[in-house]
């Protein structure tokens, strides 16, 4: 039977404290104990249920923690401050002094500037590969390497993972395969298809009112209490904590991400069909065109569709900078970082979010200069925003 991500979520029932329908918020740094012995207990994680302090877990982001959990399909979930707080404490309870990573290249410019250049101080080396090409994936492969580490569908490029043969290869290796499933939520299952971590910026889709960062690791129950351990795990110690009242403002918006997704790949679907028609470069995964398309097809949750994010070529950066502005004059959208908002988000890559990137590496990736990354918003009457996005075009003459 195919997995059924958003029913995990609806099923859950909560009751507040005094019977509300949403989980009381849990508005304490500390927690008091009745007995001493329970607090030894709870300070060695042998006290199940018992809260010690803010920064190690908190009822409501454990309530959190858990519908995410139901949605990857893992045994549980830890939220974060961040994706960038979910993601290097990963990293950084997985590997140590001496050991190695094989990572994707086209990664969020965040998650590649920790591997490039923060990591290398801890001994900590990665080797990037093109994520597509598995015999390159296998090669870079060292017996000190650790993690294999990718996105579902990589940013910008859109380049679809395959994560069931990286699972083999993992398993074959004994690493542990994290992904980051920020950029398709519901529409992906990573867990199902074989990783071990999976990974969300729930800044993004998740939370999708870019009112807040967050992040949320879902793995087992043992890597979770490694990561919350007092005594070395990473997400404790680093304290990338998310804030009781934040984590029940994520948990409401979470109940409405599957209408919200597929709201988005409608759109998105849409306006590629119809940019690609039109004669311009557009990358998009519902595209026949695309690479990646057939495994897509074969592994996504089909309902959700092949998410909001596509990017056109329109040539040239300054092409590109000008019809981004007109955009956001014509109330198109804005021009900003980030993605999953209700209104369309655009952003050249190049000279933003993915600029971490050196420029040789950029164009030896196929991340070109007239690259424009679009987040496709909610919009209700996406053919008017279509005609409004070709008048802008034809107006600076890109189409
Ligand atoms: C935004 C993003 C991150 C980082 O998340 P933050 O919440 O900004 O820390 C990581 N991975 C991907 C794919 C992202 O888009």
């Amino acid at each position: 039977m195919a997995f059924k991500p958003a029913n995990n979520i609806q099923d859950l029932q909560y009751f507040g404290e005094f019977g509300g329908v949403n989980p009381s918020i849990s508005d304490s740094s500390t927690y008091t104990f009745l007995s001493a012995k329970t607090m030894f207990d709870t300070f060695e994680g042998n006290a199940d249920g018992c809260y010690l302090y803010s920064r190690h877990s908190t009822p409501s982001n454990l309530y959190l923690g858990e519908a995410l959990a139901a949605m990857e399909d893992t045994e549980t979930a830890t939220v974060t401050a961040s994706g960038m707080g979910a993601i290097t404490p990963v990293l950084l309870q997985l590997c140590g002094q001496g050991d190695h990573i094989v990572s994707s290249r086209t990664i969020y410019g965040g998650t590649y500037a920790f591997l490039k250049n923060f990591t290398p101080r801890l001994g900590i080396s990665t080797s990037f590969v093109d994520i597509t090409n598995l015999e390159s994936v296998e090669a870079a492969i060292t017996p000190n390497t650790k993690v294999l580490y990718c996105e579902s569908v990589s940013n910008p490029l859109l380049e679809v993972a395959d994560i069931k043969a990286l699972a083999q290869l993992a398993k074959k290796h004994n690493l542990q395969l994290v992904v980051d499933n920020t950029f398709s939520p519901l529409s992906v299952s990573p867990k199902n298809l074989g990783a071990d971590v999976v990974i969300h910026s729930l800044t993004k889709f998740i939370n999708g009112s870019s009112d807040t960062v967050g992040g949320v690791v879902c793995g087992t129950q043992e890597l979770i209490d490694q990561l919350r351990n007092v005594n070395d795990g990473a997400a404790m110690l680093l304290g990338s904590t998310m804030d009781s009242i934040r984590a029940a403002s994520i948990l409401k918006n979470l109940r409405t991400l599957h209408i919200r997704m597929q709201q988005h790949s409608h759109n998105a679907q849409y306006l590629a069909e119809k940019f690609e028609a039109d004669g311009l470069k557009t990358v998009y995964p519902g595209l026949k065109s695309h690479p990646s398309h057939e495994l897509f097809s074969s592994v996504m949750n089909e309902k959700y569709g092949y998410g909001g994010m596509m990017t056109i070529d329109v040539g040239s950066l300054d092409k590109a900078n000008a019809l981004m502005e007109l955009m956001q004059e014509r109330n198109l959208g804005y021009l900003a970082v980030s993605l999953g908002f209700y209104k369309t988000l655009f952003s050249a890559p190049g000279s933003s979010t993915s600029s971490e990137i050196p420029e040789d590496e950029q164009a030896e990736m196929g991340l070109s200069d007239g690259l424009i990354r679009f987040s496709i918003g909610l919009d209700a009457d996406i053919e008017r925003t279509y005609q409004m996005m070709r008048q802008c075009m034809t107006d600076l003459n890109v189409l």
